[in-house]
């Protein structure tokens, strides 16, 4: 069956007929729904059986009950209600949720606030390569906005003597800010090369094309590379591999394998619990030389060094795994030639969004960056409906897992008065502010090009208003994303500054 109308029959309005017609709809059931003052109009003998069936499609598509009961119940219902428009088969969601359950992740603020309060910025830049190092696994919290990087800044800031001590930490947050500045800038570049790869590799017209996928020993952890099957075990049981994992992972996957790096951040994008489109696939893209200076690659040596010899010592590829031997000896075996960019890069940053706000009674959306009561947005206007919306093309491309998807439901469950709706995201939020009668839409500011892609089409009709995190640095000075260094050396300085009072 195809797509469209598999999705179609789980109810959601995925087509630019069913959008546009959704909208009308919208419009005309909010009219009726004043006219008539009732809020649940199924089952009044005025309602055409079109009309019917417009409620019926509300109510399968409000995921709002699933939030209730239990931790494990409400993740189990919740999950097997979103993975069944996601076509995954029941049993295996069972079971991820159950892992799930099981492990230190646990979506909100309260698990956020804890973990943060652990930090140690100073453990952190002497340790942080290392797999075992001080590193905050904050990430989850961080990509769904249940903490801010301003907030993650100051509490580091807070726990050291000299604001240098905790400097090596907030350049890593300040990877995260710039990889959003340049998803704001360069939409399309999120799954387009920024730049000609930086390499050629061997193996011409044997290199593999998006299309063949990923390879089934990678995806089942059946290499026989012992690190990189822990690799792949690691990330499809928990969701959350350390950054220097994810980086061999894709340099191994890339350059190695030849496993294209749309291919290798589609199968990221699906099962991490920090899945973002804009720091994964940047990522993928500074690995794979599409978006740096030179392609990156590891060797043996490197893997022991920062895993103590874990993995090595028991491989049945020691001695001859694909990765052994000297940078340059790598180098020369895995690329046909390296060479030296002669052009510089330079992406001018998007222009800052902004929209002074109507008067009138605001509806607050949740987007998947701003899952948190304490996110701006919310804060803002703490007594308006808040909607999150689980979008029917994000489901459909990103595929996110049941890990994920439970993750996003703990976030959920801790946001008094959240409404959760499965469908096209701008069509539900047309609808449920004609329903409530709202003025416009609230919305904590993100570069997310797909919640500005909803938020222009919404715009259309209905006045959207971003809401501004604490800025995290001051970006007023940066001209140019075309690399991290330069971004960096303009907002470092502010970026080491606590949020002030
Ligand atoms: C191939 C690849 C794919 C990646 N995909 C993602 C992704 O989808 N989502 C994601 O949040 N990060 C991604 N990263 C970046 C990084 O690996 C993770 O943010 C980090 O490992 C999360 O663990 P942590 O919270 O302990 O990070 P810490 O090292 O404790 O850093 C603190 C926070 O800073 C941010 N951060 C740190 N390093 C980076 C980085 N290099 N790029 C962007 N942000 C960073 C994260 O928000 C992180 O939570 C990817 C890196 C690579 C190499």
């Amino acid at each position: 069956m195809p797509a469209g109308r598999r999705l179609s029959r789980l109810g959601f309005l995925d087509t630019n007929k069913c959008r546009v017609e959704a909208k009308c709809r919208s419009k005309r059931f909010a009219k009726k729904q004043q006219d008539t003052g009732s809020a649940y109009p199924l089952g009044s003998p005025c309602l055409s059986s079109r009309q019917r069936e417009e409620w019926e499609l509300s109510i399968v598509n409000d995921l709002t009950a699933c939030l209730a009961g239990d931790r494990a119940e409400r993740c189990q219902r919740f999950v097997d209600r979103v993975a069944e428009a996601a076509s995954r088969p029941a049993a295996a969601v069972t079971a991820e949720v159950a892992t799930f359950l099981a492990g230190d992740f646990v979506g909100g603020r309260q698990p956020a606030v804890e973990r943060l309060a652990a930090i140690d910025p100073e453990a952190y830049g002497r340790t942080r390569n290392d797999l075992a190092g001080a590193v905050t696994r904050l990430s989850p919290w961080l990509r769904h906005g249940v903490l801010s990087l301003a907030e993650v800044r100051d509490a580091a800031l807070a726990r050291v003597r000299e604001p240098a001590h905790a400097g090596k930490l907030i350049s890593e947050l300040g990877w995260r800010d710039y990889w959003q500045r340049v998803g704001a800038a360069r939409p399309e570049a999120i799954w387009h090369e920024l730049e000609e790869p930086a390499a050629q590799a061997r193996g011409g017209s044997a290199l593999r094309s998006v299309g063949a996928g990923l390879p089934a020993d990678i995806a089942s952890a059946q290499t026989g590379m012992a690190c990189i099957d822990a690799f792949s075990r690691q990330l499809t049981e928990t969701g959350w591999l350390h950054n220097h994992a994810r980086m061999w992972l894709a340099s191994w996957l890339v350059h190695v394998r030849h496993v294209p790096w749309q291919v290798g951040a589609a199968w990221f994008l699906e099962h991490l619990l920090d899945a973002d489109p804009a720091s994964n696939n940047f990522s993928w893209q500074w690995v794979a030389g599409t978006f740096s200076s030179k392609p990156y690659i590891f060797n043996r040596d490197n893997l022991e060094r920062f895993t103590g010899g874990t993995f090595c010592s028991t491989c049945p590829e020691l001695g001859h795994c694909d990765v052994e031997g000297g940078y340059e000896e790598l180098s020369a075996r895995l690329f046909a030639s390296v060479g030296e960019r002669t052009e510089r890069l330079v992406i001018p940053p998007s222009l800052p969004w902004h929209a002074d706000p109507p008067s009138g009674k605001p509806l607050v959306w949740l987007s998947l960056d701003a899952l948190a009561a304490t996110a701006p947005a919310r804060q803002r206007h703490p007594d308006a409906l808040a909607v999150c919306v689980l979008d029917a093309d994000w489901l459909r491309e990103e595929r996110p897992a049941p890990k994920r998807l439970a993750f996003i439901a703990d976030c959920l469950a801790d946001i008094p008065g959240v409404e959760v709706w499965l469908g096209d995201a701008a069509a539900v939020l047309a609808k449920r502010a004609a329903a409530v009668g709202a003025s416009h839409i609230c919305v904590t500011a993100t570069a997310c090009p797909r919640v500005r892609k909803t938020a222009a089409a919404l715009a259309e009709t209905l006045p959207v208003v971003p809401i501004d995190w604490p800025p995290f640095c001051d970006a007023s000075r940066v001209k140019d994303l075309g690399r991290f260094s330069r971004y960096w050396n303009k907002v470092s300085k502010s970026a080491l500054q606590p949020t002030a009072c």
